[in-house]
């Protein structure tokens, strides 16, 4: 080891298959070791998964956090199940990173953010790779459901879905600009406010246009839908995505599903309509997803409490791992069976 990390404060040692085991806690693991300019060794990465080790997305969100940190790192490699992260300082930029496959580019996005909104001087970033993969938030679902919620804590970043991306192929691209967070506010989304209007969104690339036609006449019929609407997309990959939004007075939730093979737009439809009137029954103002990807921005800004529908062991898994690198308290209470309220306090 060179002298200047001999100099750094102890390393944080965390055990990549704790809890959920998964990707996050490698990408939180990143984005906070940035911030508090922590080193951390990871061992274990993704041990919870059928393929461990350090997949190409993943490998990518760690060449990327070197980029941006100028870190010194050990085993980064394909399938590597040990990481050695010591960041240097996190330069604002402009940066390009290609995923070279259909890897998430959001899961980039949510790697790097933290870290690029706390500089004094915007970023601009473009990712290219899948923005409409399974288990990671869509574009869409970025765009219209994470961002404007971080909005509301005084976090400012643009977003453009430049072109659309789906596993295999991927060749999609998103374009982002980061603001330096300048007003930080609290969060409070305890209550959702007056009563919801529906709109559901559907949209194909390079498919029949008959498969978002029938997802929407499906989701209109089981939720008496406000407005529907087609929308469209660019890009050489194939697929096909639909999403509904539950535009509430306080807060707007989205619902995301992408076509399948051997699936009717029809299944592909009810399945989601199923979410969403789960959701609606819950009374909770956030979802599932949405619970995990605001505990770190809550973190680091001014904290905040929310209703959501469902504690997943992935949000569980991510309150450790900040509870690790930053001094903040995070509180899980169940309200009752599908309601729990998250306190942040910082
Ligand atoms: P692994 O392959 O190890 O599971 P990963 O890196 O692919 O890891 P996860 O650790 O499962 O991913 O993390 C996925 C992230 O994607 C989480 O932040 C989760 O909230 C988000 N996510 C998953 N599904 C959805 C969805 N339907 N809508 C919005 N966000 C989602």
């Amino acid at each position: 080891m060179n002298k200047a990390l001999a100099n750094m404060p102890a390393t944080i040692q965390i055990d990549g298959s704790q809890g959920e085991g998964g990707g996050q806690i490698l990408r939180t693991a990143l984005a906070l070791s940035m911030i508090t300019g922590q080193a951390f060794e990871l061992i274990n990465i993704r041990a919870g998964r059928k393929k461990p080790g350090l997949m190409r997305q993943h490998l990518v969100c760690v060449q990327a956090s070197q980029q941006i940190s100028q870190a010194y790192i050990e085993g980064a490699e394909l399938h590597s199940q040990r990481l050695y992260f010591a960041p240097q300082h996190v330069q604002s930029g402009k940066y390009q990173f290609q995923i070279g496959s259909a890897g998430s580019t959001t899961l980039v996005l949510q790697t790097l953010l933290p870290a690029l909104l706390l500089q004094d001087q915007p970023s601009e970033l473009i990712v290219s790779g899948g923005t409409h993969n399974p288990l990671a938030p869509t574009a869409d679902f970025i765009e219209h459901c994470f961002l404007p919620c971080l909005k509301k804590i005084g976090i400012d970043v643009d977003f453009k879905l430049e072109k659309a991306g789906f596993f295999p192929i991927g060749a999609g691209q998103i374009h982002i600009t980061i603001h330096p967070w300048q007003q930080r506010h609290a969060l409070d989304l305890r209550q959702c406010g007056q009563s919801p209007h529906i709109e559901a969104h559907a949209a194909v690339l390079n498919l029949a246009h008959d498969i978002a036609q029938r997802e929407l006449a499906t989701l209109d019929k089981k939720l008496k839908l406000d407005h529907q609407q087609q929308f469209f997309l660019n890009g050489i990959s194939q697929g096909n995505t639909v999403y509904v939004r539950v535009e509430h007075e306080y807060h707007t939730q989205l619902f995301t599903a992408l076509g399948e093979m051997r699936k009717s737009a029809e299944q592909i439809a009810n399945h989601l309509a199923e979410q969403v009137k789960s959701y609606q029954s819950s009374k909770a103002v956030v979802d599932e997803y949405l619970a995990d990807q605001l505990l770190l921005p809550l973190a680091l800004g001014q904290g905040g409490e929310f209703t959501a529908q469902c504690i997943s062991e992935h949000t569980r898994t991510q309150a450790t791992m900040i509870e690790k690198f930053i001094d903040c308290e995070i509180e899980f209470i169940e309200l009752d069976k599908s309601r729990f309220q998250v306190n942040v306090k910082v």
